[in-house]
């Protein structure tokens, strides 16, 4: 069965309605990824026992009249960087080819928990490192829009499976715009949450302090139910706040009637010409339904890049590091001598990507050159995070695009890492400024390619972007 026109409620109706048990939808959702999935390359690993048994449960619960829970039934897509108890999780390298965590991560628990049934593991940039997915030990992913081009990354394949229809809702990763990126390529929803809304444990490090566990979805609602689910207090990660969890779904009012809407200044230079007719028109539409919307500037945007590379790189140098083929899986068989044993397994086991990425933190990270830029980037990131808190002193949220460009053929930009860094100008500066933002449908190019229009809230303004974003859906 292809999910593709299925929503949370819509699928929760039909159960309650007995037009399908869980156990049935679940059996043919498996096999409609089983069949679909070759064409995208979007799940790397299927897990029929755990969503069979999962699946079982709801039914349990519906026979007995129980609660299902927010997400009971719902088929769910994991990216492979999240830990699922006993089934493999390989950040889509080489290195964790063969890992079974021993534990799940706690936005796994709590959607499960929720009732929510996992289908599979998404494939991924390595170690969520990449914008196209094309850095992918297992191969990259397609987009299902058109097969000739790339989902976006890191989190493509979880993009995917929602927009293909063989999951209806999925979970991504975010650290510079993982899930706001290939939502906008793929015409569906993505959403960032705050730092620190939604527990990183279990979620493998990239850049902790700019990582997040974040969703995907058809729509704004399920996107904020999924969010809601997950969010809130995690004694198991102490950057995980103690703030309460709004209902989200209680603010979709429909209303944004006075509502002050900052486009900044800097972001329209760069999009190119369906993107910026796109996003021109979406502010009119925005006009239309009651906000008034000014110019605004973030001046610092211009260093946005080189800062975000200096620091995820200068964390993923160190995070990394735990990949030795002493503590993990795989181990090159070839080895001497000690040193020679983690030289081979890491120079076996990571990509070329991933390679860049640790000599470049390692490089700004030692000594003679931490001053230069290390501390560099960090006084920087504190200057982005200042223009957004300007801005919000102004305008009760900002709206702008997410990528310069619509989804690029594979291959386009490969060669050219400088170029494929640029993918992400307008999806890092929110990272680095740890608030929350979501990418939302906007249109499609002469050729159908989506877009999508970014909207970015202060700390903890999820209740507004999500308002906002769904009456710009329903417009
Ligand atoms: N494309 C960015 C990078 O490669 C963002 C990745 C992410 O958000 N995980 O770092």
């Amino acid at each position: 069965m292809n999910v593709a026109n299925l929503t949370i409620d819509s699928l929760q109706d039909g159960l309650k309605r007995k037009d399908f048990s869980a156990v049935e939808l679940t059996r043919s959702v498996l096999e409609f990824a089983e069949r679909e999935n070759p064409k995208t390359n979007a799940y790397v690993l299927l897990c029929p026992e755990r969503a069979l048994r999962a699946a079982e449960k709801i039914d349990e619960r519906l026979a007995a009249g129980h609660d299902i829970g927010l997400l009971g039934g719902v088929p769910i897509g994991v990216k492979d960087v999240i830990l699922t108890s006993g089934v493999r999780t390989t950040c889509s390298s080489k290195i964790l080819a063969n890992y079974v965590p021993p534990y799940d991560a706690t936005a796994v628990e709590r959607i499960e928990a929720a009732g929510g049934i996992i289908i599979g593991k998404t494939n991924c940039d390595e170690f969520a490192m990449g914008s196209s997915n094309e850095n992918s030990a297992f191969g990259p992913v397609r987009n299902p829009v058109d097969l000739d081009r790339v989902p976006g990354g890191s989190s493509g394949g979880s993009a995917a499976v929602v927009a293909q229809g063989t999951a209806v809702v999925s979970l991504g990763s975010d650290t510079g715009g993982s899930v706001r990126q290939p939502a906008s390529f793929c015409g569906i929803v993505g959403v960032t949450p705050t730092y620190g809304r939604v527990s990183r444990y279990g979620l493998v490090a990239y850049a902790s302090s700019l990582d997040h566990v974040a969703p995907f979805a058809r729509n704004v609602r399920d996107s904020a139910t999924v969010l809601e689910v997950m969010a809130g207090r995690d004694p198991l990660d102490s950057t995980c706040a103690d703030a309460p969890v709004p209902r989200y779904a209680a603010h979709l009012t429909r209303d944004v009637r006075g509502m002050k809407l900052g486009l900044p200044v800097e972001y329209m230079k760069h999009a190119t010409g369906e993107t910026a007719t796109l996003i021109t028109k979406a502010i009119k539409d925005l006009e239309a339904l009651g906000c008034h919307v000014e110019e605004v500037s973030l001046p610092s945007t211009d260093y946005a890049i080189a800062c975000y590379y200096i620091i995820s790189c200068a964390e993923a140098s160190s995070n990394l590091a735990r990949f030795d083929g002493v503590r993990y899986t795989t181990r090159s068989a070839k080895s001497e001598n000690l040193s020679a044993m983690y030289q081979n397994t890491r120079g076996e086991g990571f990509g070329a990507e991933v390679k860049r990425r640790i000599m470049l933190g390692t490089y700004v990270l030692s000594h003679g050159y931490y001053d230069a830029y290390y501390v560099k980037a960090q006084k920087v990131r504190a200057m982005i995070a200042r223009d957004f808190t300007r801005a919000f002193e102004k305008v009760d949220a900002l709206v702008a695009p997410v990528s310069p460009f619509p989804a690029f053929k594979l291959g386009e930009k490969l060669s050219d890492p400088l170029e494929m860094y640029l993918s992400d100008i307008y999806t890092i500066t929110g990272s680095l400024a740890g608030i929350p933002c979501m990418s939302v449908p906007c249109g499609n190019t002469a050729d159908g390619l989506p877009v999508g229009l970014q909207i970015l809230c202060n700390h903890f303004d999820e209740p507004n972007m999500f308002r906002l974003a769904d009456a710009f859906e329903s417009r």
